[in-house]
């Protein structure tokens, strides 16, 4: 089987997680998936293959050499989002791409263009694996899936590159943040490892978000509003003006890079009780106590006008930024940029904005930055993978192994 027949094969198995059924995995074609696969490890003849009852598979390909090399590991997920269907994918190539409109579904007018997503210019001349416009594709994660399977398989079929201990490990529910709670780090044993689920050829990620999320109740006193001058508290009123107190600027919407955010998610409520939501982030540690310090202090200033406890505040932290866990040990990143490099791809290091497996995964023990694994437009109908960068994945697998025996 070449990477892309194995590509096209994943992306037929529906794995859509899901949030609302709180089991591992969340839904039951991720179990049907885990075991094709775990049947294709096999047959290939790879070793301490096990599939737990979370639906977490881990293989083993041995070391050709006598040298003690590190142990690495290489992991993707096998769910895809919740947020659009991943059942009967009716996946398309469009080969030499001639950097114009692709329509994926005529009959609803769907159509792929570079107007929209100007991503597509950087694919001319290549093979782009599209959607019929009718489900996303499945390439977060299946092509991480697909690149480490094959390079698995080329290094099989190369023996004269020399490498130690390669784990592979696929797990579920990663679109819906759990992909990291139930993955047996000791079992796993690796010195480090890489997720295989970034986007953008050369994207290199090992830094994320701190994350909290602030949880406010405002307390009211209700009167008759005809009676109600020097007696009434009303719950909305104060919130309001809690929120008015955070800077427009520190919002999603104000902000990108590295500057972290303020962001209100929910608010509800009446003139008794009203309860209000954000979340926290930022990348630097240090900024992102400030900001729940500040949350705090607002609080406390609203107490203070009112004279009696009005808010109170609940903050809980989520998530922190990997780049901690990853500095002590740089040389996991220099060896994916060596690479990168060698397999013809410029590095691009980018922070990550939001949170990732990796990350939780590296407080576990598990140094893990996330690679490319080539495809765009996540989660939805115009997702689409280069067969191309897919093979520089593959390829960057395969230069990993050989740089981490050779060192
Ligand atoms: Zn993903």
């Amino acid at each position: 089987m070449t990477l892309l027949e194995r590509f096209l094969k994943y992306v037929s198995f529906d794995t859509q997680s899901s949030e609302e059924t709180g089991v591992t995995p969340s839904t039951p074609g991720q179990m049907v998936f885990a075991r094709y696969l775990k049947d294709e490890l096999e047959s290939l003849g790879l070793q301490e293959v096990t599939l737990d009852d979370n639906g977490y598979l881990f293989a083993t390909l041995p070391a050709n050499t006598d040298e003690e090399v590190p142990v690495v590991g290489f992991i993707a997920h096998m769910d895809t989002s919740p947020d659009m269907s991943g059942k009967g994918v009716s996946p398309r190539i469009v080969r030499n791409y001639d950097g114009g409109d692709i329509t994926l579904c005529a009959d609803e007018n769907i159509v792929l263009s570079p107007a929209q997503f100007p991503e597509l210019l950087a694919h001319v001349g290549e093979d782009l694996i599209v959607t019929d416009g009718k489900t996303l594709l499945g390439a977060d994660d299946k092509a991480g899936i697909a690149e480490i399977v094959s390079a698995v398989v080329y290094l099989q079929q190369h023996p004269e590159i020399k490498h130690g201990k390669i784990r592979i490990g696929f797990n579920p529910d990663e679109e819906i943040g759990l992909g990291a709670h139930k993955f047996d780090v000791e079992k796993f044993a690796c010195d480090w490892a890489y997720t295989m689920d970034g986007g953008e050829v050369g994207e290199l990620e090992f830094e994320n978000f701190n994350a909290a999320s602030a949880k406010l109740l405002f307390k009211g006193r209700n009167v008759h509003p005809g009676y109600a001058k020097n007696k009434m508290i009303n719950s909305l009123r104060v919130a309001n003006r809690f929120m008015s107190f955070l800077p427009d600027s520190e919002t999603p919407e104000h902000t990108d890079g590295y500057e972290g955010f303020y962001h209100l998610i929910g608010v509800s409520g009446d003139v008794e009780r009203t309860t209000v939501s954000y979340i926290i982030r930022d990348h630097d540690r240090v900024r992102f106590e400030a900001r729940k310090a500040e949350m705090q202090r607002l609080a406390d200033l609203v107490n203070a006008e009112y004279g009696e406890q009005v808010v109170t505040l609940e903050l809980k932290d989520q998530y922190y930024n990997m780049r901690q866990q990853i500095e002590p040990v740089m040389h996991v990143i220099d060896i994916a940029f060596e690479a990168m490099k060698a397999a013809g791809v410029e590095p691009h290091v980018k922070a990550i904005r939001g949170g990732t497996d990796g990350a939780q995964l590296s407080f576990k023990g598990l140094p893990c930055p996330n690679i490319f694994a080539g495809g765009l437009n996540f989660h939805g109908r115009y997702e689409f993978v280069p067969i191309q960068s897919m093979e520089k994945a593959m390829n960057v697998i395969v230069k990993i192994a050989e740089l981490t025996a050779a060192r």
